[in-house]
């Protein structure tokens, strides 16, 4: 039982200010709860005023943030220097897919005298947190957690101290395809096409269940993950209540999946891609701006970039850029909260997870109709398991992700999939609402793959800056996981 006088300690949680990604957050919810803890749980999108307003006012004892995207990490560095600017002295406890020790040590702790703690996932959270509000043990846990933090930093200062190619030498270096007919596949429509024509049960087959599990925090690949010695039981036992769930909300077509693609004139002009309006190709709807691989690359391997899957215009090839969005249903925040309000939260999140999953199998299921549209994927014959392994021709990067790591991008790619006209929006951040929606380009090409763009310098991020008509300071700060020098020195 949660809160109450016997509650051990008590901890205020949100997904921070531009995020909506609760799984995790949800779970340690649960998890404190069960283990006297008593849990506020903020929700989504929540202020960085709101959560401190909430732990000084409520006598909170800890302070938990969550969030998925990169721009998160950068709000919850403004959380902790707001928390030291007001004075408050409470632990800190970072958590969520893009959050590490390592980002925690170098950007987040430097701003925050007291103990800032990454929690890397659930099944340590009741650790942690027992350990810091024990005045025995806490001492030292969080004189170790400084010298853990004191070495990433002296790792992390090594490796940004590494040289980067000149920006020119990294485009000098570029992929340089040999167009021909074949790899510049024609499709079969250009402009945008909306999808409402396809079911949630034909969906369901393309659900990768490895990622089902790991939502759950169990690690292991589906199915051999239900025969594991360790984690089989507890796994059977969430598959089978993920399944029977899933075929509830089929049957009563509880979710509404919604998405919209589409095909665009385009052509490659350095490391932007230009989407042409028409056919004509004489009028630019818009350029992504996209970002070079600046490592020194051995084994005389290429530095790059999307750009370099898209023909340039003098190449002589017609080219083609794909795009797409896709929701699993904007009524899962609801289903999730009919159960968070039944005191039913097992449910709330599971209803969480399987969104997450259908909206994830719906981006496979359109990539294959978006293929056959192309031609080139009209009589390709994949299993399930090679399909969820992506092993056909061409990619659907996605902006936020390694090969296009910038999720201001997806403004423009919103923008051109009118992608608000199937309900789905970006917060302040460009995090996607619903939650379970999912978005990227597509490329064609057959060398087209995916890729890490890693550290780039300042030479290309000035580059980038102008030609994305962005200022310095604020290109710095959405690039700043990828930045491979201290913009502030
Ligand atoms: N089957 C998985 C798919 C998600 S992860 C699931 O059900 O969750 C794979 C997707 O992530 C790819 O389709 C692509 O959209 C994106 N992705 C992976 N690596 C990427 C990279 N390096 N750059 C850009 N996008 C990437």
């Amino acid at each position: 039982e949660k809160g109450g006088s016997q509650a051990r300690g008590k901890i205020v949680m949100a997904t921070v200010k531009g995020d909506v990604h609760d799984i995790g957050k949800n779970i340690v919810g649960v998890v404190l709860g069960c283990n006297s803890y008593e849990v506020i749980d903020l929700g989504v999108m929540v202020k960085c005023d709101d959560i401190l307003n909430t732990a000084v006012e409520q006598n909170c004892d800890l302070i938990g943030l969550s969030g998925l995207i990169t721009p998160s990490l950068d709000e919850m560095v403004n959380v902790a220097k707001e928390m030291e600017r007001r004075g408050i002295d409470l632990p800190l406890l970072i958590g969520g897919a893009t959050t590490s020790k390592q980002h925690t040590a170098v950007k987040i702790a430097p701003k925050y005298s007291h103990a800032a703690v990454h929690v890397h996932d659930a099944s340590r959270a009741v650790g942690v947190v027992s350990t810091l509000l024990d005045s025995k043990r806490s001492p030292e846990f969080v004189r170790n957690n400084v010298e853990l933090q004191e070495q990433l930093r002296y790792v992390y200062e090594g490796r940004k101290s590494q040289p980067l190619l000149p920006y020119t030498d990294a485009v000098e270096n570029r992929l340089r395809i040999e167009w021909s007919e074949d790899d510049v596949a024609q499709p079969e429509f250009s402009g945008l096409r909306t999808v409402d024509d396809i079911s949630l049960a034909e969906i369901e087959k393309y659900i990768d269940w490895t990622f089902f599990f790991s939502a759950w925090e169990l690690k292991g690949k589906y199915p051999k993950i239900l025969e594991s010695a360790k984690y089989g039981e507890a796994a059977r036992e969430l598959f089978a209540n993920g399944q029977e769930l899933l075929a509830k909300i089929i049957a009563e077509k509880q979710l509404t999946p919604k998405g919209v693609y589409g095909f665009w004139p385009a052509a490659s002009a350095g490391d932007d891609i230009i989407v042409y309006t028409d056919d004509s190709r004489t009028s630019e709807r818009l350029r992504f701006n996209m970002l070079r691989q600046q490592s020194i690359i051995a084994d005389g391997k290429p530095n790059r970039s999307l750009a370099d899957f898209i023909a340039p215009a003098d190449s002589g090839f017609r080219d083609h850029i794909g795009a797409f969005a896709v929701t699993s249903g904007a009524e899962a925040t609801d289903l999730a909260d009919a159960f968070a309000k039944d005191l039913d939260d097992y449910n709330s999140i599971m209803v969480k997870a399987l969104a997450d999953r259908l909206a994830e199998a719906f981006a496979e299921c359109l990539h294959a109709r978006a293929r056959r549209d192309w031609g080139y994927g009209a009589d390709e014959s994949l299993s399930q398991s090679d399909l969820i392994r992506e092993k056909y021709r061409g990619i659907r990067p996605a902006f936020g992700y390694p090969a296009c790591p910038d999720h201001t991008e997806k403004g423009k790619l919103f923008d051109l999939l009118d992608a608000k006209s199937v309900g789905i929006e970006l917060t302040e951040s460009y995090a996607m609402i619903p939650g379970a929606s999912v978005s990227g380009l597509y490329f064609g090409h057959p060398k087209a793959r995916y890729f890490t763009v890693g550290r780039i310098d300042r030479d290309q991020v000035a580059d980038y800056a102008a030609r994305k008509q962005m200022d310095l300071d604020s290109a710095e700060r959405w690039l700043a996981p990828c930045l491979g020098y201290d913009p502030d020195a």
